[in-house]
């Protein structure tokens, strides 16, 4: 055999092996941040560079964990970290502002070999509450915390309490001083208040951040970060931090991360409603996601989407308004980015 032939069959056997390899053991992510009423018109040229550099990071800095043989957990961690560092998002540094003027954050995160979960919620000094709800996860013995004892907890671990006007930001305070004048004429309990909350843009009730993972050793995790809704009051808690609503993962279906009208998320159980849909009905998670997206939630006003991951590496990204802010990647599909329905 002369030396160039021997040269194609090995590098085809190369090809061949990498392929069979990638096959064997996939890997993915996929992030959002946030759905809501995203529309190309209102963005300029450099806005929509910028988010769709920031989710790159963001997808790049998860798969960087799973491409390096990590953990599912860290990857989704990683990419939820550089979200909440971001003040595009409402999670961490971009959080919108509760009625009172101040900021409330919430998440969580959920480990698909055994169904471990933890979260926080209604935390005020806590830089990254996705690294909090780990902790919780990790080194307590309970599922959730809130509030003061959340933040006490953190001490403890040894977690730096930031002033809550760190969170501050010039737009996300105009959203609030809007929102106020919308829901100021009609009493808080009321109906006209809840008809006004409704009727609030989807940009000031949404934005949260998330990130589901599948890793080399076929583990499957998923976590989300949010500030919850503009104007919220009375220390409402959303979906976010609700394992099952917000969250959800376990390796005998697939990993969820939501983001919408966090009240309907939690009544319908939206995150492992669709896991439920693929263990127990053989659905496709598109199929599963598509169900509870397009058919339970939007004709009930349910806003918002999902991402989800199988443990084959399947990735859906469904969403029921005109925009969310996406991003996946595995072993065998190039970075994709989105915002609006039609990329
Ligand atoms: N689901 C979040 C909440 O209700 C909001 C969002 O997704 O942006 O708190």
């Amino acid at each position: 055999m002369n030396t160039s032939l021997l040269a194609i069959f090995a590098s085809s056997f190369f090809a061949l092996s990498h392929s069979v390899l990638a096959a064997e053991t996939p890997f993915a992510i996929a992030i959002h941040g946030g759905a809501g009423t995203i529309e190309k018109a209102k963005f300029t040229p450099e806005q929509e560079k910028a988010y769709r550099a920031k989710l790159t990071e963001a997808v790049e800095a998860g798969y960087k964990v799973l491409d390096q043989g990590g953990e599912s957990l860290d990857a989704v961690t990683a990419a939820i970290t550089v979200l909440e560092q971001s003040t595009y998002f409402n999670a961490g540094r971009g959080a919108v502002y509760t009625y009172d003027g101040s900021h409330e954050l919430d998440a969580s995160i959920m480990d698909g070999r055994n169904r471990e979960a933890g979260a926080v919620a209604g935390v005020k000094h806590v830089e990254s509450p996705i690294s909090l709800a780990r902790l919780v996860m990790d080194n307590s013995v309970h599922v959730m915390l809130s509030g003061q004892g959340a933040e006490e907890f953190a001490k403890e671990q040894g977690v730096e309490l930031i002033e809550n006007n760190l969170f501050d930001t010039e737009f996300r305070y105009k959203a609030l001083l809007k929102a106020k004048q919308k829901l100021d004429k009609a009493k808080a309990t009321s109906k006209e208040y809840q008809a006004a909350h409704k009727a609030l843009p989807d940009s000031y009730k949404m934005g949260t951040v998330g990130a589901v993972a599948l890793d080399k050793n076929g583990n499957l995790a998923a976590g989300t970060s949010t500030g919850g809704m503009t104007a919220k009051r009375y220390g409402r808690i959303g979906d976010a931090p609700v394992i099952g609503a917000g969250t959800f993962a376990e390796n005998a279906s697939c990993a969820v991360s939501a983001t919408g009208h966090g009240e309907y998320f939690i009544r319908y159980n939206v995150a492992s409603d669709i896991c439920a849909r693929v263990k127990y009905q053989n659905k496709t998670i598109e199929q599963a996601g598509d169900e509870v997206i397009n058919k339970v939630l939007a004709p009930i006003g349910g806003t918002g989407g999902v991402i989800i991951v199988d443990t084959k590496g399947n990735i859906s990204l469904p969403f029921n308004t005109s925009g969310m802010y996406r991003a996946s990647k595995s072993n065998t599909q190039a970075t994709y980015v989105g915002i609006f329905n039609d990329e």
